[in-house]
């Protein structure tokens, strides 16, 4: 049995749901039980949210000849790729790079992995059974995140991702968390190192799960995630370098180091605040309610959508620098 998001399985004809919006990439998931204890996942070891739940998104099963059936209609679906993600266990990883080789053979789309992987070989592996590309998730930015969240260290972690981004240039992806306890500067740090490396950088909000350790944490504020992506989307098209930003003692980013009519139109075009990471992944409301903020846009925002996007960036970065000001004069 394969787990897929109820998004994709109703793309595939496989499940009749209400969308109005339908993922451009077929998400697929394989195995249950993981043994990673990551407090924000309801996969985790330590987690006791059902196990058809990733993100805020529901996984029903199928069978391999019902994903097989499904996936013959992807491409007239405006399914783009295929995202295989695995829990971290002995039978998943065990089974993984087989079924990358499956779905190579029965789809001629793009696949990419995000499983946990132990090393190099491992990720050659994945290629080597036809992975287009293959996604290293770091989540957490910091050091301290990372220890205290998933367990392990964040520098090992990172060695590994940067070590597959120079064998394989522009194939390696990853996924970064805001909202896990990292300062601004940490996370846009990593976001600038990586991108450097042509590692595609998924930016996502910490959401809280119910069943997961961090259910009563809140998500990131509005006005704070949407200064991360801005830079992050300038970062990652080139219209700024890391040493532009200024960032307050607390970390906090105060200025993209632009006059805010440069800013405003740098960001223009409608594609800053969309999901970001691989080619054509817009993972539909992972992180957000449907009618609630949408933290990252699964489509092209419309016209009002970008102008309050754009509106939030520059109230937040006044407010930022307001309580700079305020906590100086406090000296
Ligand atoms: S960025 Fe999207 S397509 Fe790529 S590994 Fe992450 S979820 Fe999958």
């Amino acid at each position: 049995m394969i787990r897929m998001s109820a998004g994709t399985a109703a793309c595939l004809g496989l499940k009749t749901i209400k969308m109005d919006v339908h993922p451009t990439t077929a998400y697929l998931l394989l195995g249950d039980s993981c043994t990673m204890k990551c407090s924000f996942c309801p996969q985790g070891k330590e987690s006791s949210g059902a196990a058809g739940r990733l993100g805020r998104v529901t996984w029903p099963s199928f069978s391999l000849p019902e994903l097989e059936q499904g996936l013959e209609k992807a491409e007239e679906s405006g399914i783009k790729r295929i995202c295989l993600q695995g829990v971290r266990n002995e039978l998943s990883t065990a089974a993984f790079p087989a079924l990358v080789k499956k779905l190579k053979e029965i789809s001629s789309l793009p696949v990419c992995t995000s499983a946990w992987i132990k090393d190099e070989n491992e990720a050659a592996h994945l290629f080597e059974s036809g992975a287009d590309r293959v996604s290293i998730a770091l989540d957490a930015a910091s050091e301290e995140a990372y220890k205290q969240f998933k367990g392990g260290s964040l520098a090992q972690r990172k060695e590994l991702l940067i070590s597959c981004a120079r064998r394989w240039p522009g194939r390696i992806s990853t996924h970064l968390i805001c909202g896990l306890g990292e300062t601004e500067q940490e996370l846009l740090a990593l976001t600038a190192e990586l991108l450097m490396e042509q590692v595609a950088v998924a930016l996502f909000a910490f959401t809280p799960l119910k069943g997961t350790a961090l259910a009563g944490q809140p998500p990131p504020e509005a006005g704070k995630y949407r200064r991360i992506q801005a830079a992050s989307y300038l970062l990652r098209k080139k219209h700024l370098s890391f040493s532009q930003l200024v960032f307050g003692e607390n970390g906090s980013l105060e200025s993209l180091g632009v006059t805010p009519e440069m800013l405003l139109n740098l960001l223009k075009g409608k594609e800053a605040f969309c999901t970001s990471g691989c080619p054509d992944c817009n993972r539909p409301y992972y992180n957000e309610r449907p009618g609630g903020f949408i933290y990252n846009f699964p489509r092209l925002l419309t016209e009002p959508e970008e102008r309050e996007a754009l509106g939030l960036i520059t109230a937040s970065l006044q407010e930022v620098k307001r309580n700079a000001g305020s906590m100086a004069a406090n000296l």
